[in-house]
């Protein structure tokens, strides 16, 4: 019998997460040949998140839980729950049932045939503002063209993995997490399953539209440094354009004489290049917290409760 822990990030799904492991217990429970676990992350829930973890885990051996001091993202909850999984597969679920646990019965189907990973991606955004799917489709494009790992448009996290693809996932440690980079990073067979998006079952979406502005810079800051070049070409390139309306203003004033005018271009000029050096030395300092918080070395969570044995406890 082959075990598969499923890992559910949970932040403020007091209202929904019942509902979702009833589902999902069921659903699981007619899977033959497969020992289902439950690992819920309560990254730090505000509302009574945690009781309801309590009490699931107090009915159901199965159900283990870890909960975080504080709130520190869906990537370190996802983190933390592969850390914690032990199975042989493990499998990345929201906890409002947007990924269709029906979906699982294929996704063991496919580790039988013999791929690493079989993931999900949605073929649509429907549901969601107009803007958001403008905005997200650029950026997937933006990826792919300045980044080495591929990023699949509308790739879900709902996903199941080996053990070995797990244990190569958390061996990235870096603290900026980006996980839908790591995922394609690591490598591994793929299989891919499409759906179409559905609406949240409970409560509402986590994201923001700045949040998800600032997770796409986050993105792109950890897997590319091709703005960083970006700037330099640029920055040279007005370097030399510079040059050259130098030498034409020497050559224009020792054959035509001085002229006042032209007040208007060197303002021009100056705040146009200044905004440049602002908007280049902000991208670089956006790479260099990346560093700063790499080098600290904190850690990625920290968890103040959970109901895993200690001796299987990593911390
Ligand atoms: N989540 C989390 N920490 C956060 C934000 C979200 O663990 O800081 C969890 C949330 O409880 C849910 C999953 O991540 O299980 C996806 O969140 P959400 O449904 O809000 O995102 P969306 O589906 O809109 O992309
Ligand atoms: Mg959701």
């Amino acid at each position: 019998m082959k075990e598969i822990d499923i890992i559910v990030p949970c932040y403020n799904e007091e209202e929904g997460i019942e509902y979702f492991y009833q589902t999902v217990k069921q659903l699981v429970s007619e899977i033959k040949n497969y020992a289902f676990t439950f690992i819920f992350v309560n990254d730090g829930s505000v509302d009574g998140t945690l009781c309801k973890l309590r009490s699931l885990a107090g009915k159901d051996s199965a159900v283990k839980y870890l909960s975080f001091s504080r709130n520190f993202g869906k990537e370190a909850a996802m983190y933390a729950g592969l850390e914690y999984s032990s199975g042989d597969y493990a499998v990345i679920m929201d906890a409002d049932l947007q990924d269709d646990p029906l979906l699982l019965t294929e996704m063991t189907k496919a580790m039988e045939e013999g791929y690493d990973c079989c993931a999900t991606r949605r073929m649509d955004r429907k549901g969601e503002p107009r803007i958001r799917s403008w905005f997200a489709r650029r950026f997937y494009r933006l990826m792919n063209r300045f980044t080495d790992v591929e990023l699949i448009d509308g790739a879900r996290d709902y996903r199941m993995m080996t053990r070995q693809m797990v244990q190569a996932i958390l061996k990235v440690r870096e603290r900026e997490r980006f996980s839908k980079g790591i995922f394609g990073w690591v490598g591994f067979r793929y299989k891919w399953l499409e759906y179409t998006n559905r609406e949240r079952v409970y409560g509402t979406t986590k994201w923001s539209f700045w949040s998800l502005f600032r997770y796409a810079v986050g993105g792109i800051v950890a897997f590319s440094t091709m703005p960083l070049k970006l700037f330099m070409a640029l920055g040279g390139g007005i370097s030399v354009c510079a040059l050259l309306f130098m030498m034409y203003k020497i050559i224009k004033t020792l054959v035509l004489g001085v002229d006042v005018p032209g007040y208007a271009s060197i303002v021009v000029l100056i705040t146009f290049l200044g905004g440049m050096n602002l908007f280049a030395t902000g991208m670089v300092g956006l790479y260099l917290g990346n560093v700063y918080s790499e080098v600290k070395k904190r850690p990625i969570y920290i968890l103040r409760e959970s109901n895993f044995d200690e001796r299987k406890e990593k911390q």
